[in-house]
């Protein structure tokens, strides 16, 4: 390796278009966390740098500084996700993921976690072809939680029954409680006994198994709306990529 330069792995976030041929990409990689990268010539015909500069794209990345700036020198593409690139609903659906996870994780910051339930969850819907009322909602939550946001939902944060009675999810105050224990100031959404039990499968799972459940389409709407919800309430922001995502996915 010469002096001066390091190689991590990195998937794309985001991807800007500069002046001339040059892209400013947003890297999520396990050491550094978010940090921006600048891929000199990566328009240009035939540059070396162009398929690891593609939103979405997992590479090896080998990166020099000048100044203040990251620099890419050389890329080598390890996943590009084809199943997802290929598919415009799921593109969509990726691409939300991607503005999500960037929203919530820092530069210089480790971030080896996140980066892996990312990839994890690309893998799921571009390999193994996971439902993506499923994939989504639980993406949200492990997201949320790996970021600090976890919501308490081990039992009612008010009588400490483990099996809340009609349970509800408080999006605002981020617990778990009974009907019959709501309080004041917060936000709840109603649950079901397997509502609650995806959710809690979305926040405690191995990683590993994180996608490999099933349940009924009414469990899988409820838990899409707690965990959009939950999103929109705990960082008090809209998201441009969702947004779209949801006039042309075909099932509301
Ligand atoms: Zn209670």
């Amino acid at each position: 390796m010469q002096s001066g330069k390091t190689v991590t792995t990195g998937l794309v976030l985001r991807e800007t278009e500069t002046k001339e041929t040059d892209k400013i990409l947003t890297v999520l990689t396990p050491d550094l966390g978010k940090i921006p990268l600048i891929a000199r010539g990566a328009r240009r015909r035939n540059s070396p740098l162009a398929a690891s500069c593609q939103l979405l794209t997992y590479s090896e990345l080998t990166i020099y500084r000048r100044g203040n700036w990251r620099y890419l020198s050389e890329g080598s593409t390890i996943e590009l996700f084809d199943g997802v690139r290929q598919d415009f609903e799921l593109l969509s659906l990726a691409s939300y993921f991607a503005e999500l996870t960037e929203s919530v994780v820092g530069e210089e910051q480790s971030a080896a976690e996140v980066l892996r339930l990312l990839l994890n969850a690309l893998y799921a819907l571009s390999t193994l072809k996971k439902d993506p009322a499923l994939v989504k909602p639980v993406f949200e939550l492990r997201l949320m939680a790996l970021s600090g946001f976890e919501p308490l939902a081990d039992a009612c944060a008010v009588c400490g029954r483990s099996e809340p009675e009609q349970p509800m999810l408080d999006v605002v105050q981020g617990v778990v409680h009974c009907a019959g224990c709501k309080q004041p100031g917060g936000l709840s959404l109603p649950l079901t006994d397997s509502s609650l039990a995806a959710l809690r499968r979305a926040l405690y799972a191995d990683g590993k198994k994180l996608y490999s459940f099933s349940a009924d389409r009414q469990t899988l709407q409820q838990l899409q709306h707690a965990a959009e919800s939950f999103v929109a309430a705990q960082l008090e922001r809209s998201f441009r990529t969702l947004d779209y995502y949801k006039t042309i996915r075909t099932e509301q």
